[in-house]
């Protein structure tokens, strides 16, 4: 950092302890760093990827914290959010084949499909959908019932692949005949580069962009580097962000720096996990199992070219869609739920009419309700039910 006062200073050489990075004064003093750089004679639309950015800003009242010209944008970094509803039906109709039990991460269990049919409301039915911490709790289960088939429905950006390539791997090695995977993992550089292409960014101007705070855990795995194509060919700043409110505070800093400096650079504020290259053995543990599907559709991005992971051929006896003949075609989303809009950032969850009413935690109508790093789910718990206002109360918005 530069320019800091000495508290920041203090603050970025000797931070060691998770209190530390919410630490209350330092909080203040970046707050007053970036209403003393935020140009008054414009405004900054600064779009963070991540639900666990947005969720980490909402529980500790960052955004009560920024001056009025600076607007968070929400993106569609939620991986439960972003599955299209065919794909929740088709995990659904695997679920209810009576030789399987379905396993996932648990959120995805409360999502409604196509029908508002849910994996929860399936296994109420009769269907075996489990919930599994872990890809190596689905292959334990495949080894403890070994007269089932066990099917892994694999979700998540490149922080979830490598350990869903690392029990592709174990099953392969230790020839398991009753394991297998969906694979639904999807990459967050093709998703960004998709939304910097959309109509509301580049035609309409409905979507004012002016950097990005780039993913913390994914960015761990793959690195800063993947990064630099977009900051350069789009001219948009990246600043890589933890998870963490001074993480998230510092780096908003460092991304109005840039605009103001007119610079597109990509810039680590989480040196302490983040390198330029990412996590080598993880990559190539995914490149060994894994390939770019040709398109994967996205809810509410639609179809993003070479942003989703298929099975490689290699491991074709794993792959739950070919040994299940599975295929997704293209489903209707709940028209009254405007998670698409919400997911491409061109709508707050406050501006959909089923928002703290028909649509809650409880009774979740989409899948930004549902998902603990969800936009609507955010919204929901940190700034009240049914809340038109976008902002935590002052008072006690960050923690000591
Ligand atoms: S509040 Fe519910 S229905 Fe509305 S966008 Fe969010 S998830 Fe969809």
């Amino acid at each position: 950092m530069r320019d800091e006062p000495p508290s920041l200073r203090k603050w970025a050489r000797f931070m060691k302890y998770v209190d530390e990075l919410r630490d209350p004064d330092v909080a203040r003093a970046l707050a007053a760093a970036i209403a003393a750089e935020a140009d008054t004679g414009r405004s900054y639309h600064l779009m963070e990827f991540c639900g666990g950015h947005t969720h980490a800003m909402f529980r500790y009242g960052v955004p009560d914290l920024l001056p009025a010209n600076v607007h968070m944008v929400h993106g569609p970094g939620c991986p439960v959010c972003v599955l299209p509803v065919e794909r929740v039906d088709m995990a659904v109709e695997l679920a209810r084949w009576p030789e399987v039990i379905l396993c996932t991460y648990g959120d995805l269990l409360r999502v409604p499909g196509s029908r508002r049919t849910s994996l929860l409301t399936a296994r109420a039915e009769g269907a075996d959908a489990r919930m599994v911490y872990s890809p190596a709790d689905a292959l334990s289960l495949a080894r403890d019932h070994p007269d089932r088939e066990v099917v892994f429905f694999a979700i998540g950006f490149e922080t979830t692949t490598p350990p869903t390539a690392v029990v592709l791997r174990q099953a392969a090695a230790a020839g398991l005949p009753n394991f297998s995977v969906v694979s639904n993992h999807v990459l967050t550089p093709a998703a960004i580069t998709h939304i910097l292409e959309s109509p509301e960014v580049r035609e309409l101007g409905t979507l004012p962009l002016d950097g990005f705070l780039g993913p913390s855990h994914v960015s761990t795995v793959i690195g800063s580097r993947p990064y630099e194509f977009f900051a350069e060919e789009y001219q948009k700043p990246v600043v890589i962000a933890g998870f963490e409110p001074l993480d998230v505070m510092q780096a908003m800093l460092m991304l109005i720096r840039q605009v103001n400096q007119v610079r597109a650079e990509v810039e680590n504020q989480l040196t302490r996990l983040v390198t330029p290259e990412g996590n080598p053995k993880a990559k190539g543990l995914v490149a060994d199992v894994f390939e770019l599907r040709k398109t994967f559709r996205w809810r509410g991005l639609g179809e993003v070219p070479y942003s989703g992971l298929a099975i490689k051929a290699a491991y074709a006896d794993f792959d739950a869609e070919r040994r299940f003949g599975l295929a997704s075609p293209p489903k209707r989303e709940n028209q009254a739920c405007i998670c698409p809009s919400v997911l491409r950032g061109v709508a707050k969850p406050t501006a959909c009419p089923l928002f703290g009413t028909t649509c809650t935690p409880d009774n979740p109508i989409g899948s930004c309700m549902v998902s603990s790093e969800g936009a609507c789910a955010a919204y929901y718990a940190y700034c009240g039910a049914g809340s038109t206002h976008l902002r935590v109360p002052r008072a006690e918005s960050v923690e000591g």
